[in-house]
């Protein structure tokens, strides 16, 4: 990895702080190494298309901090235990209940859909993570951990250990300083019996008397399971210190999860520091009823995306095009629009790579990337620069993408320079993803692409030869199967796939 250099690359990065409610300059803790937590998944069952947005969030926050100069090290948490199906101390484990549900263990639910949540990171061209920090390997920490702050911050019930909210001053903070829509946090909790106040949490959670669950653990309150905030705090602070540099999650953590997180953080550390310098949220992806949500069922999964035929990337293109802290309206035809974009891209850089000379725009570091481009190229570079570095408004830097791919006043090799600069931090795979490789079969195509390729080589020669009933005969062969031939398609793309 390359050397922390001096200073960062560039505009002063500037990033919204949701603790403060302000934008400020970011500067790390410790200049040689940046250091985020994102909450990760709970894995009982796929990811959903808004869940998949908190993480193209924090990628392209990640490649931001890289390409600006900063080593990261970045860490995202498995839930595989404690995330209940409300959001605050009742109802049941959501692992649990899965379980319950499919008849199979807790273990192989979690095993199967972390794969899945991987294969969908791994489809949207987000980077891993420096480590992936599973909840339930980290048990004894969290007992450990609770064994610290329990004679000064909590209370026990036969329902488990609670934290006690009133001991310290500020709890909340992070939420109550929210504008004047957001949900007050005492109004989403459950009642649980014999809680001091509303907001009062588990730490721990005894199991019942009369059940057995497959996920269960010794501790000094008897056999249970951690609460959910528990293993954040835990594991931020194990892997990043007590006081790291950013925490991310979706706007719902803001509420709850977080200002929970930070309770505990300040019980542990007996002080004001929240654990992170910078707490930042991304908005919700919604779509016609409202925040999409695994519990409200019927949500879409990036399978169901490519399913329809569209790339992954495209879904990648479609959340960067709106800046992270606003709302995002999900539907098929938005999509649809983010792949026809992507195409036009793809289809200027492909022409650009085939007439390239040089090789240096297939290098991954911007330094090399930059040197000695024109004046027009560094121009764009720059406000593309300024752009992400203004809390990282993605949508305005895109379009810098467009304006260098037809500077025809400047030289080929250049322009592929500059768009592979850009595209560390886009992320879309500008410089190697093809035509071929952008097409996505649906699922329920009834032809293979091989097929469709023999059948438009037999109506091209029946072109050349001006025997236009052949053609027209094959061409409506193809319709039949849903394939749409594009004669004179702008963006020559020769064929689409339609689904019935
Ligand atoms: P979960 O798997 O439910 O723990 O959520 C994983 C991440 O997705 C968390 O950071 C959530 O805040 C975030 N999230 C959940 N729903 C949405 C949504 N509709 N739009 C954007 N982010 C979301
Ligand atoms: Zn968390």
């Amino acid at each position: 990895m390359s050397a922390q250099p001096s200073s960062p690359m560039g505009a002063p990065l500037v990033l919204f702080n949701s603790f403060t409610r302000e934008a400020a300059p970011f500067t790390p803790i410790d200049p040689a190494m940046v250091r985020m937590y994102s909450c990760g998944p709970t894995v009982y069952s796929f990811a959903h298309l808004g869940n998949l947005r908190a993480y193209v969030f924090t990628d392209t926050l990640r490649r931001v901090m890289e390409y600006k100069g900063y080593n990261v090290t970045h860490v995202i948490n498995i839930t595989d235990v404690g995330h209940l199906t409300s959001d605050a101390d009742s109802g049941d484990d959501k692992m649990e209940a899965a379980a319950k549900k499919t008849g199979k263990s807790i273990w192989d639910i979690a095993a199967f859909y972390t794969d899945a949540f991987k294969q969908d990171i791994h489809r949207l061209n987000i980077k891993d993570p420096s480590r992936w920090s599973v909840a339930t390997e980290h048990v004894d920490d969290m007992i450990h951990y609770a064994e610290k702050i329990a004679p000064e911050h909590c209370y026990t019930l036969d329902s488990g250990l609670y934290f006690d909210v009133s001991t310290l001053p500020e709890y909340g903070k992070l939420a109550g300083a929210a504008t004047h829509d957001a949900t007050p946090v005492e109004s989403r909790i459950d009642p649980v019996d014999g809680k001091r106040h509303p907001q009062d949490f588990a730490i721990w959670r005894a199991s019942p008397k009369d059940e057995q669950r497959q996920m269960e653990w010794d501790s000094p309150w008897g056999k249970g399971a951690p609460g959910w905030h528990l293993e954040c705090s835990v594991m931020s602070m194990k892997y990043l210190g007590e006081q790291f540099d950013i925490h991310t999650g979706g706007i719902d953590h803001r509420e709850i999860h977080h200002c929970n997180e930070i309770a505990q953080n300040q019980a542990f550390t007996g002080s004001t520091k929240t654990g992170a310098n910078y707490w930042m949220h991304n908005n919700f992806l919604v779509d016609r009823d409202g925040k999409m949500s695994k519990s409200k069922g019927g949500f879409s999964t990036l399978q169901s995306v490519i399913d329809r035929g569209i790339h992954p990337l495209a879904y990648r293109l479609f959340c960067i095009s709106a800046h992270y802290r606003s709302e995002l309206e999900f539907s098929g035809d938005n999509v649809a629009a983010a792949l026809t974009r992507l195409k036009r891209l793809v289809m200027g850089v492909s022409a650009l790579r085939d007439r390239a000379e040089g090789t240096i725009w297939q290098t991954y570091d911007r330094t090399a990337l930059e040197a000695g481009l024109p004046a027009a190229a560094i121009d764009a570079l720059t406000r593309f620069d300024a752009a992400i570095a203004d809390d990282l408004m993605l949508p305005r830097a895109l379009p810098l993408v467009e304006e260098v791919l037809s500077m025809k006043k400047i030289s080929v090799d250049d322009r592929l320079r500059a768009i592979a600069s850009m595209d560390l931090v886009l992320g879309l795979n500008l410089m190697t993803i093809n035509r071929a490789g952008l097409r996505v079969r649906p699922a329920d195509a009834q032809i293979t692409e091989d097929e469709i390729n023999a059948i438009l080589d037999q109506r091209k020669q029946a072109r050349a030869d001006k025997d236009y009933a052949e053609s027209d005969r094959l061409r409506d062969a193809l319709a039949a199967k849903g394939v749409e031939v594009m004669d004179g398609d702008p963006l020559g793309w020769d064929w689409a796939l339609h689904l019935g």
